[in-house]
């Protein structure tokens, strides 16, 4: 019996996380978990999980839940979510947060001597330095939930290390990929959300329009595996039926393939190196797909993309900077702030106008991470 902490219950990862659980009774218990407020959702999920502990964003959702359910302890906050990380009763912390807010809990389940099962993978893009030292301090692991890392894990298992030659992390191109830049100066949000491979939350779905979520996919690649960014490329796959690829130093590839399908990776996360049966309604038919394309990404086309690189090499405060830029930004465009291609913008100029410092501590990405929200709302306001 392996027991979960669970951060992020509600959201789209959460949710398909409780589904794992709920499939293998005998095998999970989730003994604490976090929702933000979307409180009737939660309520959903307490029907089927009983936990000891449950955190939720604001105070007056805690007290009013707490005499539905007086038999849970109730916390809120981010603080509340550094409580649920730090208790002492549990195996794997489930971390499915989105943003920045998810970094904490993941340290403070690390200092507190547990393993990580890591969906939240702005963690890595922001303070990858902080959390990879940690993780050796602690003699802790990371087992990967994004689907392209979780297939590099799968396809590294058996094979040693030292032989590999490159990752190879393919994308989908999101909402827009057969969009010219023309074509996106005018985008809607809904057109944005319209994934045509993923059901995911939304935040993400925007990230994976304009490429930002593979910049930072890149960033997971290096921190979770140690490879340098010359050795981790990006390949334009549009079925998704490759979640990502290794290449060894004889060029053989190994790749893992699946139907699109998150809760695989959860599971795989949750089991590793064992494999549980998993139901789904349509596995993977490559008969029926037929053809699988590929191509290399245009860094013109997605500028976020080389961004990424290029704040991932030079590391210190610019990866924060970036991540919080594009969280401001990308809320903006959702809630019809801003145009589509300003997200852009607005990350790219703050990149390159923010004082570079080195990160030694969390204060370090505290500020990192408070002057991009603070510029991106600045531009987003128009005030600069
Ligand atoms: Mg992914």
């Amino acid at each position: 019996m392996k027991r979960l902490v669970l951060l992020g219950a509600t959201g789209s990862i959460g949710v398909q996380t409780v589904d794992v659980v709920l499939q293998h009774p005998d095998q999970f218990e989730i003994i604490a978990l976090s929702a933000g407020r979307n409180i009737a959702k939660l309520q959903e999920i307490l029907a089927d999980i009983h936990p000891k502990q449950v955190c939720v964003m604001k105070e007056s959702d805690a007290a009013a839940l707490h005499e539905t359910y007086p038999e849970i302890d109730f916390v809120c906050g981010d603080e509340g979510l550094n409580i649920l990380a730090k208790r002492d009763d549990y195996d794997v912390l489930v971390n499915a947060l989105v943003g920045f807010t998810g970094f904490m809990p993941t340290l403070c389940a690390i200092q507190t001597n547990h393993d990580v099962a890591l969906a939240n993978k702005e963690t890595l893009v922001v303070g990858g330095e902080l959390i990879y030292k940690a993780l050796h301090e602690h003699g802790r692991k990371l087992y990967p939930i994004d689907s392209e890392h979780s297939a590099i894990f799968q396809c590294l298992q058996g094979n040693r290390r030292s032989d590999l030659k490159r990752l190879i992390i393919t994308a989908s191109g999101g909402s827009f990929r057969t969009k010219t830049r023309e074509e996106l100066k005018d985008v809607t949000v809904e057109q944005a959300l319209a994934h045509p491979n993923w059901s995911m939350g939304a935040k993400i779905t925007i990230d994976s329009a304009d490429m930002m979520n593979k910049g930072f996919e890149v960033m997971e690649a290096h921190w979770l595996f140690d490879v340098d960014y010359d050795d981790i490329d990006v390949l334009m796959h549009r079925e998704s039926v490759i979640h990502s690829m290794v290449e060894f130093r004889d060029h053989s590839v190994i790749a893992q393939l699946g139907a699109p399908d998150m809760r695989l990776p959860i599971q795989y996360a949750l089991t590793c190196p064992d494999r549980f049966e998993l139901h789904q309604d349509a596995p993977l038919d490559l008969a029926e797909i037929g053809t699988l394309h590929f191509e290399k990404p245009d860094l013109r086309r997605f500028p976020l993309l080389g961004l990424a690189y290029q704040a991932g090499r030079t590391g210190g405060s610019m990866p924060a900077v970036m991540n919080a830029a594009n969280e401001a930004a990308n809320l903006a465009f959702r809630q019809g702030k801003i145009p589509f291609l300003k997200i852009e913008d607005i990350v790219i100029s703050a990149v390159y106008r923010c004082p570079f410092k080195e990160v030694k501590d969390v204060n370090d990405l505290i500020e990192a991470n408070g002057w991009g929200t603070k510029y991106a709302e600045k531009v987003i306001n128009g005030e600069i």
